[in-house]
């Protein structure tokens, strides 16, 4: 592999668009990306956000590598922080997981750099992932690039992005729990809504991983 060539974790499709950007602009990468994600669920979800990744794929002709999918596992790792609200302690593991897998995966393949477009999301905490990262880049003798995505508008801009090119837009970040906790607030606003009696966000907005 060239030596500016960068493995990309990619959690959704609509995440990836301006991080993709970045990485060309910024740092004239060659970049491979890799759609690790074990923690989406259900199956039909990942299935919906894996198509949506082969769509940008092909529409900016950029190259990946086939990662599997391991639900199992994760729940293994992840079960005994099942009832942490989303942010804390599952969520932390779920990111070094995904880093993790990243980063063997590029050292498999002699690529020298990895990133991820977690960092995007103005859900998570840009340096917490970024030190997960660094410490994970130091067991594989690697280099994590450290990125805040969301810098500079860049979700509003992968938004923009999602839109011209038709990609899927979820609406939870991925595992059962954060879509169990998405539809437990989706109701309290219905709640809300009807005795309000006005209609309001029906909590069906995009809201990047
Ligand atoms: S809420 Fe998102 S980051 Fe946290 S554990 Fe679930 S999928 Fe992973």
């Amino acid at each position: 592999m060239d030596d500016k060539c960068i493995l990309l974790h990619v959690c959704c499709a609509p995440d990836a668009t301006h991080s993709l950007k970045v990485l060309q602009e910024k740092y004239n990468f060659e970049i491979y990306m890799y759609f690790y994600n074990p923690n989406i669920q259900p199956r039909e979800e990942y299935k919906k956000r894996y198509d949506s990744f082969l769509k940008l794929s092909k529409q900016w002709d950029i190259p990946y590598i086939e990662a599997e999918y391991n639900p199992e596992d994760w729940f293994k790792i992840t079960e005994l922080y099942k009832d942490e609200p989303e942010g804390g302690a599952r969520c932390f593991l779920c990111y070094k997981n995904n880093l993790f897998y990243t980063a063997k995966k590029a050292k498999e393949l002699g690529i020298k750099y990895f990133s991820t477009t977690l960092t995007i999301s103005p859900h998570k905490n840009a340096d917490i992932i970024n030190s997960i990262g660094e410490e994970v880049a130091k067991l594989f003798g690697i280099t994590y690039v450290p990125e805040n995505f969301k810098k500079n508008d860049g979700f509003k801009k992968s938004i923009e992005y999602s839109k011209e090119l038709g990609l899927y837009r979820q609406n939870y970040c991925g595992c059962i729990y954060s879509k169990m906790e998405m539809e437990r607030k989706r109701k309290v606003s219905y709640a809300n809504v009807s005795n309000n009696s006005h209609t309001g966000n029906r909590g069906k907005e995009y809201r990047g991983q």
